[in-house]
């Protein structure tokens, strides 16, 4: 993404060299793989406004477990890591090349020996239901992070501050989650048919909309510690990714949110994106 040293300088005379973006999406349901609604659709959207970047680098909250792996395979499968859905998305491939280099600077940024190298990893759907609408060509090379499970708040904000100097390499961070992600509220909506936003959804979603907008980085990474935030995230398996995201992005960076809004009554679909 940068310009090449000569011939295409901007009538200014600057090099106006441009950093990636940083983008956490809610991804919900993996349907929305294959179905054309209102969250594809603005996915969809907003990769046609993006510049093409040189990587993506995904943390899916797909990939949870204890200690930070990242996936280094030449040609990355797709894992349809899901039970109970149609054929159809069972059918679905994301080919896009892998990065090992890549994989190889993001271990080196995070710590080195630290960091598990997987050559068989593929891409889980917390990364592809979202790239198949974002990159729909799957022409951009992709790396996988893991979540590790074991490292509290600040610390997932430390490793996204780490890698954020791949934004000026051209690498954009994709960061896969749900601001909110309680699956018993979501089945219960699904079995009541009561798809009413309840009151703690609905709270959590806009505190963490002022904490985003605000910096306020001490009140977002301790956003899970009360009631309404235990209810959010029984598990923080889907919360970890915005803390990821927000720590690579910046003060100068402008706060969008391209996607609002809730699925299945209590499934915050927000995506941000920091450019
Ligand atoms: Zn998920």
């Amino acid at each position: 993404m940068r310009r090449s040293p000569s011939g295409s300088l901007p009538a200014m005379g600057m090099e106006t060299a441009e950093v990636a973006p940083v983008l956490f999406a809610g991804h919900g349901s993996p349907m929305n793989a294959i179905e054309d609604n209102r969250w594809s659709r603005a996915v969809a959207e907003l990769g046609r406004n993006l510049a093409k970047p040189r990587a993506v680098l995904a943390v899916s909250a797909h990939w949870y477990g204890r200690g930070l792996s990242v996936s280094a395979a030449e040609r990355p499968s797709t894992i349809h890591d899901f039970g109970g859905f149609p054929e159809e998305l069972f059918s679905v491939r994301y080919p896009a090349p892998g990065a090992p280099g890549l994989a190889e600077r993001v271990a080196g940024l995070l710590g080195g020996g630290e960091v598990e190298l997987s050559r068989d990893r593929g891409l889980d759907h917390g990364a592809w239901s979202v790239l198949v609408h974002l990159f729909p060509l799957a022409d951009v090379p992709v790396v996988q992070l893991s979540v590790d499970a074991t490292r509290d708040a600040a610390s997932q904000v430390e490793l996204g501050r780490r890698l954020s100097v791949l934004r000026e390499e051209g690498v954009l961070l994709l960061a896969s989650g749900n601001v909110t992600h309680n699956l018993g509220a979501a089945f219960s909506a699904m079995r009541t048919g009561d798809v009413r936003i309840p009151s703690w959804a609905s709270g959590f979603d806009q505190a963490v909309r002022q904490a985003l907008e605000t910096r306020d980085r001490p009140g977002l990474e301790a956003l899970l510690d009360s009631e309404q935030g235990r209810l959010a995230h029984p598990s923080p398996d889907h919360w970890f990714p915005l803390l990821v995201a927000y720590g690579a992005s910046r003060d100068p960076d402008r706060l969008t949110f391209p996607v609002e809004g809730f699925d299945l009554g209590s499934l915050s679909m927000r995506s941000c994106l920091w450019s």
